[in-house]
């Protein structure tokens, strides 16, 4: 909760009645709790909270693989950007809707250390109990998506939701082998442990998974695409309310300044690199066309703004906020 709100709320409760503001003031001075960022998308309520942040200790090769060093570095420099680390949002997405409360992914538990799995503690300070949350979508099977649904001793974090992955995706996973031969990540041997945990989740969950197809709607409010190249089955979440609508773009992209205007340069956390960077044009040149708002959860905070064409590619312009709502 920010200071704002903390205060609102304080005097909402009453507490401030018999406070003076300088006292008020003082006890709200150091940060007590993580931001979350609130809005209306038609009749539904949107709630973004953070599960922290993945510290990268090189760009390259995790982006722009294959990329002369001094193209990425010179774009790089020229958006004040550091050249030798990236740090990717992990902005989460909540739906509310009447008694719904739908949660798109659910962070990356214990698998990244302390930096992020800050999610359970996020919800809490933006008032919503791991208990309400009645929907789960999954856009994908990767840890940092995947990786809070279970807590350490194999248990649900969200013991009343269920559960919805792309059938293609999950198929993907379950599978005896998996084809990592068309990714440019080096290190094949992790790829087998985040499969192994993978496994794990979806077994775990299954009595209240459901496989959805291209195109499934759920609670009057959600449809969802199947967009695949960073996995086979990677899913956009289109949410839509009273004529207004915005996209969670989950990883079709993972960073604001580098792959809007090279959308071609890749991450090599994609499962098809040349695929994903074709899914990657097609469904930004859509969302491009139509205006529409785009969630992103590994752009920086809140990961919420437009793409608009820029030269023969795109550029990011991020929401902005005249104070700290
Ligand atoms: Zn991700």
């Amino acid at each position: 909760m920010n200071r704002r709100a903390l205060i609102r709320n304080m005097l909402l409760a009453g507490v401030g009645a018999s406070l003076p503001l300088k006292s008020l003031l003082a006890s709200v001075a150091t940060p007590v709790a993580r931001p979350f960022h609130k809005f209306q998308l038609g009749e539904l309520e949107l709630i973004t909270v953070t599960d922290g942040f993945i510290h990268m200790d090189k760009v390259q090769p995790n982006f722009a693989p294959g990329v002369a060093a001094k193209q990425v570095n010179d774009l790089l420099q020229k958006s004040f950007r550091p050249t030798d680390h990236v740090d990717l949002g992990m902005n989460m997405l909540l739906v509310k809707k009447q008694d719904k409360i739908i949660l798109i992914d659910t962070g990356t538990g214990n698998a990244f250390g302390k930096n992020s799995g800050w999610l359970l503690n996020s919800l809490a300070d933006a008032g919503i109990r791991a208990t309400d949350i009645s929907t789960i979508i999954i856009s994908h099977g990767h840890p940092d998506h995947i990786g809070g649904v279970l807590k350490d001793d194999g248990s649900l974090n969200f013991p009343n939701a269920e559960y919805y992955i792309s059938r293609i995706e999950h198929n993907f996973w379950m599978a005896d082998t998996q084809d990592f031969s068309k990714s440019a990540f080096e290190d094949k041997a992790l790829l087998k442990v985040f499969t192994k945990a993978t496994q794990r989740v979806l077994t775990t969950i299954k009595p209240k998974l459901h496989l959805f197809e291209d195109g499934q709607v759920l609670h009057d409010c959600i449809r969802l695409e199947i967009t695949p190249g960073h996995t086979p089955g990677h899913t956009i979440t289109h949410i839509y309310s009273g004529g207004k609508s915005m996209v969670h773009v989950a990883d079709l992209i993972h960073s604001d300044v580098l792959l809007f205007p090279h959308p071609e340069w890749g991450f090599n956390g994609d499962t098809d690199l040349q695929l994903a960077a074709a899914t990657r044009k097609k469904v930004l040149a859509k969302l491009t066309a139509s205006a529409t708002p785009i969630f992103a959860y590994h752009l920086p905070w809140p990961g919420i703004g437009h793409a608009r064409k820029k030269d023969e590619a795109f550029e990011w312009v991020a929401e902005t906020y005249a104070y700290p709502e």
